[in-house]
């Protein structure tokens, strides 16, 4: 589809074996192409530029090596930043100290948080947990429905209003799980709340509703990657609106190049946690940044 910075780099360095250092040209030369090579993977322009000029910088400082050509050589080092920024190691889960710990799911609507919630459920059983899952989705018809369906297919519970009283009120909804996970034992609750296809003040309302009431241990956004240069604008509004303490990014199975990992992370500081790659419940697996940066570069 795209070249991989390597091919445009080669190009851009076809002179170049030899040389001690990198000149100021071959430094722009460069710098023009990682922005090209950024773009096309969907990262947002303020972190294009950023990322960029921090790549010059240290390539100015960086002799030729004489083991690898400069194109890999600046690959490596456009990998290096990547996987520094993207958060070097994973970010675990924080799991409460007493009583059941709470993650809770946010995000737009079509993002993949009902089935993220399930395959996380399914992971974290095969983590040794026990969870319960939340259907605090009780606007978009069929929500409730999708969960229960999926709880299933994990073999994890599902708590949610009786059936025909589906209007009901998310917040008491989410209260009354806390109490449920703790009278039948299950150690880790996951709600999943309501989206809309765009931002909306009444979905962020309910949102930040249930966070004061069930104060979660994690409050995931949950994004889709294949959103692209949405994604930043989507996860600010959310961050201001419900604040998030990770991300998760779905559907990584599509074409996405992943640029979204990268602006997130750099506009709100906030790290990726999770990536959901596909309609099975078992594609689903911690993120993991040196894949990633991979993924943006190729
Ligand atoms: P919600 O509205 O945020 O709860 O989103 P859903 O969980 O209902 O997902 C919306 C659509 O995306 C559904 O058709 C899902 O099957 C699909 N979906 C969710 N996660 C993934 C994924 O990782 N990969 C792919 N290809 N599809 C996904």
């Amino acid at each position: 589809m795209f070249a991989t910075l390597s091919d445009r780099l080669a190009d851009t360095f076809k002179n170049l074996r030899g040389k001690g250092r990198l000149s100021e040209a071959d430094i722009d030369a460069t710098a023009r192409e990682i922005r090209i090579a950024l773009l096309e993977a969907d990262v947002a322009l303020p972190v294009v530029k950023e990322f960029t000029a921090a790549i010059k910088e240290r390539a100015r400082g960086e002799e030729v090596s004489q083991a690898l050509n400069p194109a890999q050589q600046i690959v490596k080092i456009v990998n290096e930043e990547l996987v520094e920024i993207l958060g070097g190691e994973t970010r675990r889960l924080r799991y409460a100290k007493t009583g059941p710990t709470v993650i809770m799911l946010a995000g737009l609507q079509g993002a993949g948080k009902t089935t993220l919630a399930a395959k996380l459920a399914l992971w974290l059983k095969e983590q040794g947990k026990s969870p319960l899952l939340v259907a605090c989705d009780l606007q978009r018809p069929n929500a409730v429905n999708q969960l229960q369906v999926n709880g299933e297919r994990v073999g994890v519970p599902v708590f949610a209003p009786e059936p025909g009283n589906g209007v009901g009120n998310p917040v008491a909804v989410a209260q009354a799980s806390i109490e449920e996970a703790k009278r039948t034992l299950h150690d880790v609750v996951i709600v999943d709340t309501a989206g809309r296809l765009g931002v909306d003040a009444e979905m962020m309302q309910q949102a930040k509703d249930i966070r004061a009431a069930v104060n979660p241990d994690e409050v995931l956004f949950v994004v889709d990657a294949m959103i692209g240069q949405d994604a930043v604008n989507t996860a600010l509004a959310f961050q201001e609106g419900v604040g998030f303490d990770g991300v998760v990014l779905t559907k990584l199975d599509g074409d996405a190049r992943g640029g979204a990992a990268l602006s997130i992370r750099s506009i709100t500081g906030k790290p990726v946690m999770f990536a959901s790659a596909g309609e099975k419940m078992t594609d689903f697996d911690l993120f993991h940044p040196d894949r990633m940066a991979g993924r943006i570069l190729d």
